[in-house]
C-alpha cells in the first residue's frame, strides 16, 4: 500500500507505465534504497523511464501532487545523492545515443552513457571526455552533468585533448 499522494501519482503514472517500470515492492525499495554511498534512504516508488516523452510526463504529475524526485544514473555518487525517501527516477537501459560532429570536436551523448563506452566512440579519433572519474566504467553521463564540474585537460602524445570534446549545453 502506497502512502499519501504516492498512491494517486503511482495510479496516473500507471496510464503510460507498465507495472515493470513502476515498483515499490519491499525488496525493490531496499534494493534502490542504496548507492555507492554508505547513507540509506527508501524510496516510495522506483519509476524506470526509457523517454523523454515519459519523463515530461512524470515530472508534470509529481509537480502536480508536490512530490520530490531524485534521479539516478548509475548510482555510484558517494554521498547519497542518488538515494531518495520518495521517488527515485531510474534511466532504465536507454538513453545510449551518441553523435560525433564531423571533425569529432564535439560529441552529444544522452544521460545513460557509461563514460568509458563515450571514449570508446572516440578512441578513432584520438580523443577523450574531460571528466576522467575513477568510476568511469560504470558512471554515466547523467551523474557527471551534475557531479563532474571540474574540467580537465588532457594530453595524449603531442596532441592536447580538449574536455569541450564533451560540451554541456548538448548534453540531455
Ligand atoms: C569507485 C568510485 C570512484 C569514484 N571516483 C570519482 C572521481 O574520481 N571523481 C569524481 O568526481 N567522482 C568519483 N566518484 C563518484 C561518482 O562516480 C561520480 O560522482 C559520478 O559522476 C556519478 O555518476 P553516476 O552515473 O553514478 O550518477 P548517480 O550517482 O546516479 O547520480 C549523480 C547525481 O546526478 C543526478 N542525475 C543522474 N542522472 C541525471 C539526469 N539524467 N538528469 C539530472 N540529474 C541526474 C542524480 O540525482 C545525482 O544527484 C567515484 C565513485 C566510486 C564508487
Amino acid at each position: 500500500m502506497l502512502p499519501g499522494g504516492y498512491s494517486e501519482f503511482f495510479s496516473s503514472l500507471r496510464a503510460f507505465l507498465p507495472p515493470s517500470r513502476l515498483l515499490h515492492d519491499e525488496l525493490s525499495r531496499l534494493a534502490y534504497g542504496t548507492d555507492a554511498s554508505f547513507y540509506r534512504l527508501i524510496p516510495n516508488l522506483v519509476v524506470k523511464v526509457v523517454s523523454e516523452e515519459e519523463i515530461i510526463r512524470v515530472l508534470a504529475e509529481s509537480c502536480r501532487l508536490r512530490l520530490p524526485v531524485t534521479f539516478r544514473a548509475a548510482g555510484t555518487s558517494l554521498s547519497g545523492q542518488s538515494l531518495s525517501d520518495s521517488v527515485l527516477i531510474v534511466l532504465a537501459g536507454a538513453w545510449k545515443r551518441y553523435r560525433i560532429n564531423e571533425d569529432a570536436s564535439r560529441i552529444t551523448l544522452q544521460p545513460g552513457v557509461v563514460g568509458a563506452h563515450a571514449n570508446v566512440y572516440l578512441a578513432p579519433y584520438r580523443k577523450k571526455i574531460g571528466p576522467d572519474p575513477a568510476s568511469i566504467n560504470s558512471a554515466m553521463i547523467g551523474g557527471y552533468r551534475r557531479k563532474q564540474r571540474q574540467r580537465h585537460v588532457l594530453r595524449h602524445g603531442a596532441e592536447q585533448l580538449q574536455d569541450d570534446c564533451l560540451d554541456e549545453d548538448h548534453l540531455r
